[in-house]
């Protein structure tokens, strides 16, 4: 057993500044990481938005508000916190008979007999509900009851307020590429991705394409460096586990992301990921 006594050191430090790291091992991964790729809700971005719009196609907007606040009631999804936030309203779940989370597209449910789907652009392709065009900036929730559009919430994504210091520094900490994944539409992925300086941005991907870009950009890392993946554990378990590195943002507290991850946040702030990166090294160059 050759673990040094300087990682013991470093994983007990590290840990009174809220950054868990469940092995030596992974902070000499840190040290070496080549890429860093981060989730785009509730990671880089607050996860608790705004609702900016309600559009209504055939109901009144209360109505609308009320089909997707139900929906989502029982959604741990940033973006179901923010339309029950917006409702403002106890949740009737006496009304919902129905209700499930369709990953990377939105919620089905049975709400006062009527089935309802809220969601992405994916998701009413998938009923083969036409969406209108929309000229709207920002996180769109469309909405559908009995098989017809009934209109989108607009919800405003948030920029952290650390994030973009955050990528600086891991790039001045020697990281060769900074990427973003996310299942949330092109264009509102492509003005976050420059606001922050990203190097890479893969939009409208499924939990699985995540795994699948994952893979890919780990056979094309150099040996002997590592891949990183910050996540917040919302659909991204499985890409957490598959990172050489899986850190997640804890305190949403996902049982199932704080189990698949190798280094655990206790708070959600990208300033964290920096601080772990100088952490792991300091330690591995007094090590060696
Ligand atoms: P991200 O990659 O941005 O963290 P997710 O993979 O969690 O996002 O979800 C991808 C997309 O699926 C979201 O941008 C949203 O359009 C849609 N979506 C997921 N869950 C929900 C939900 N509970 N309500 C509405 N839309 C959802
Ligand atoms: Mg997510």
């Amino acid at each position: 057993i050759s673990v040094p006594l300087s990682f013991f050191g470093s994983i007990g430090g590290a840990s009174k500044r809220g950054i868990l790291v469940k092995g030596g091992n992974y902070l000499e991964a840190l040290a070496n990481a080549e890429t860093v790729v981060f989730d785009k809700t509730g990671t880089l971005t607050k996860g608790s938005f705004e609702v900016t719009r309600i559009h209504t196609n055939s109901m009144n907007e209360d109505e609308l508000l009320d089909l997707a606040a139900h929906a989502e009631s029982y959604s741990d999804h940033p973006i179901a916190k923010s339309v029950c936030a917006k409702f403002g309203k106890e949740v009737d779940h006496g009304r919902i008979t129905s209700d499930e989370e369709i990953s990377g597209h939105g919620i089905r449910a049975v709400i006062d007999g009527r089935e309802v789907f809220a969601g992405n652009k994916k998701l009413m392709e998938q009923q083969s509900v036409s969406v209108p065009e929309c000229g709207c900036r920002g996180t769109m929730v469309h909405v559908a009851a009995d098989g017809g559009y009934a209109g989108h919430i607009v919800i405003s994504d948030v920029v952290k307020e650390t994030s973009a210091e955050a990528i600086k520094s891991l790039k001045e900490n020697g990281v060769k590429q900074t990427v973003m994944l996310t299942g949330d539409a092109k264009s509102t992925a492509e003005e976050v991705a420059n606001t922050l300086g990203l190097d890479k941005v893969y939009a409208e991907l499924l939990p699985a394409d995540k795994v699948d870009k994952v893979e890919e950009l780990l056979k094309e890392k150099q040996e002997g460096s590592s891949l990183v993946f910050v996540g917040d554990g919302i659909n991204d378990a499985p890409v957490l586990t598959r990172a050489d590195v899986g850190i997640a943002m804890g305190s949403l507290g996902s049982d199932a992301a704080i189990e698949a991850a190798d280094i655990v946040l206790m708070d959600d702030d990208p300033a964290k990921i920096s601080l772990a990166m100088k952490i792991a090294r300091k330690t591995v160059r007094i090590v060696r």
